[in-house]
């Protein structure tokens, strides 16, 4: 067995300094089922954070059509395969008209990139609008879009909008008010990015803000925004990278439960329980204004074996109505984290949908204070005692929980009884 000090040495020499992981402790894990990760000492921890083994770490149904698919024939693209034929017809059945074509890619950074390149291809415009508080990926195009990790030298292109804020709204108003107040200051980068001559082509967006501290918003929240990018001529991009897939338990993909269709929708994660797969669908007017004016290729993207792979995770995902599932267990989680609300103070707010959702941690109610270092000891409190989670949003201060979807009621109530002991036993210090 190696320890992880050698691990971590090994790491940092072979694939260079600076690389991240979880926790002060980090794990060293060695297998995975179901909801269930074990490291190399044997010890057992609940996994509620790994959204891409969406289906289950190791599901049997993935596992046998990667194998099956590996042990007959994987190319690259080229040739003629009805592998990836067949799972776009079946993916692009969960989306609403008119998104009904799909490229195939193996991550979600490059299903951004290209999502880029259409809304330039169909509008005939660069500038392009994200909040200020989101990640859509590593390539230096979608890099740009990251105000959180910037990458040297900004392009010029690129405007920021605020992340909206349910806890905190701008303007101090919630429900239509913050959307309108959204909405102003998309008009504002709008008019900036016209000023500067780049015109929009884009709004990027994930309809669920998950990076953000997933916001509790009401279905019709982005209308007046949607409305604005559209009105200058802008396209909308969906970035379903976390919420699509049935996680959030009541629509398939966020954009459906945000009350809206977008134009392009990017997808990646959980899209193949792990394998790397990632995608964009749009519509096929869109579809071919980027063919015809790019000539796009991907070697990797939608090969028979990352076809079976994706197409095996979405038959389970219905098969075993893990949408409903992830709904019920949701509500449940939600259920006790409000109930552990009543015992902790530092329970600011809970929210979320199906199995994405968390808790705001603050240091006085009143004054919703965040309560950021408590919330990264509170990670790392949990990991030390088995159960996985992290943490994000703009103060950095919520429990973020997404969950392999087969995680049951028994699992929430290991975790809700784990973070009770973890709050209980923590300082409440800033
Ligand atoms: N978009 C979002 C919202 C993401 O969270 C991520 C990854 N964290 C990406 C895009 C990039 O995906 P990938 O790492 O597969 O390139």
């Amino acid at each position: 067995m190696t320890d992880t000090q050698t691990l971590m040495e090994r790491r940092a020499r072979l694939l260079g300094p600076n690389m991240s992981t979880f926790y002060e402790e980090p794990v060293h894990l060695v297998r995975g089922a179901g909801a269930w990760v074990w490291d190399a000492d044997g010890r057992k921890y609940l996994d509620c954070y790994n959204n891409v083994p969406h289906v289950g770490h190791c599901h049997p149904k993935v596992v046998e059509a990667i194998c099956k698919q590996a042990g007959t024939l994987n190319t690259h693209t080229r040739y003629l395969h009805e592998g990836i034929l067949d799972y776009v017809e079946a993916l692009t059945a969960t989306f609403d008209d008119p998104l009904s074509t799909a490229i195939m890619t193996c991550t979600g950074s490059e299903a951004n990139d290209i999502a880029l390149r259409m809304a330039r291809a169909v509008t005939g415009k660069t500038g392009v609008i994200a909040t200020d508080h989101t990640y859509h990926g590593n390539t230096l195009a979608v890099s740009q879009l990251s105000r959180t990790n910037p990458p040297p030298g900004a392009w010029d292109n690129v405007a920021f909008v605020t992340a909206p804020d349910s806890y905190r709204p701008q303007g101090g108003e919630t429900g239509m008010a913050h959307a309108r107040a959204f909405a102003a200051d998309v008009e504002a980068r709008i008019a900036e990015l016209e000023e500067k001559g780049h015109g929009l082509s884009a709004l990027i967006i994930c309809p669920f803000f998950a990076n953000e501290g997933f916001p509790t918003l009401e279905s019709g929240w982005l209308q007046p925004a949607i409305d604005a990018v559209r009105r200058a001529g802008g396209i909308v991009i969906a970035d379903e990278v976390q919420p699509g897939f049935g996680r959030l338990g009541t629509h398939f993909w966020g954009h459906q439960k945000a009350g809206f269709t977008p134009d392009v929708v990017t997808i990646g994660k959980p899209m193949a329980n792990g394998h790397p797969v990632g995608g964009v669908v749009t519509s096929p007017h869109i579809m071919t204004a980027f063919r015809e004016g790019f000539r796009y290729f991907n070697t990797f993207g939608g090969n028979p074996v990352s076809a079976a792979a994706a197409h095996a995770t979405l038959d389970v995902v219905q098969e075993e109505g893990l949408m409903d599932h992830a709904r019920a267990v949701g509500d449940h989680a939600r259920d006790g984290l409000r109930a552990l609300a009543g015992k902790h103070a530092c329970i600011g707010d809970v929210r979320g949908s199906g199995l994405f959702f968390g808790a705001e941690l603050v240091l006085d109610r009143d004054t919703k204070t965040p309560a950021t270092a408590f919330t990264k000891r509170i990670a790392n409190v949990m990991r030390r005692k088995g159960v996985l989670l992290n943490f994000l949003g703009v103060h950095y201060n919520v429990l973020k929980m997404r969950p392999p979807l087969p995680f049951s009621e028994q699992d929430a109530d290991l975790m809700l009884r784990t973070l009770d002991e973890a709050l209980a036993e923590t300082p409440l210090e800033a």
